[in-house]
């Protein structure tokens, strides 16, 4: 092989990394809520598309988080967890495959629980459990693919092993941060008509 070829194809591996994608794919789905599996799989595309644009890997970039969002095992090697080391680690998988359930659950689960949870997930566990009142489509469908998005990466973050902090506040949590930003960029895109999903 030439050297000319040689330096096209490295320069082609390196653009492509420079394009860090990050793709959240439907495995098993179940729902009460009916004819909502397209939606779904919407939901999953643009919130694939947003993580992966340089718009969030910018405003995450800004923050600088509290070391209470790891799990306390992993707290020990946390002096502080900025926003880059946040976004490289959701952005080191690639490819996610997600089991999801939407079902109507009881408001509170346990004490513990605050009133407005909307859905739960957990370290490693590569399933999404949403309350099915949460994404009722009562104003025009569209828009429950982009809250649905939101929430997905809200909770995209809690399977990366982010973990709520006390008072979930926007800044200092990461799963309630990457959700509002998430949301931020699509409404912003939405009213710019720029896309958002890759095709
Ligand atoms: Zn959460």
């Amino acid at each position: 092989m030439k050297l000319a070829s040689l330096i096209v194809i490295f320069y082609l591996v390196e653009s492509l990394n420079a394009d860090a994608q990050i793709t959240l794919r439907l495995n098993n789905y179940t729902s009460n809520i009916k004819n909502f599996k397209d939606t779904t799989i919407e939901a999953l595309k643009i919130v694939s598309f947003i993580l992966s644009t340089e718009e969030f890997k910018e405003s995450l970039s800004k923050f600088k988080f509290k070391c209470t969002n790891l799990h306390s095992s992993r707290r020990t090697e946390c002096s502080e967890l900025l926003g880059p080391q946040v976004y490289d680690s959701l952005n080191k998988f690639s490819d996610t495959t997600l089991d999801i359930i939407i079902k109507k659950l009881p408001l509170k689960e346990s004490i513990f629980d605050p009133n407005d949870q909307i859905g739960k997930s957990s370290y490693g566990k590569f399933k999404v459990t949403t309350r099915s009142w949460y994404l009722n489509q009562t104003t025009k469908s569209w828009y429950a693919s982009v809250k649905y998005a939101a929430h997905l990466a809200h909770e995209y973050c809690h399977i990366r092993g982010y973990y709520h902090i006390n008072g979930q506040k926007y800044g200092e949590d990461v799963a309630q941060t990457v959700g509002k930003i998430v949301s931020k960029i699509i409404m912003r895109r939405l009213k710019a008509n720029e896309p958002i999903t890759h095709d």
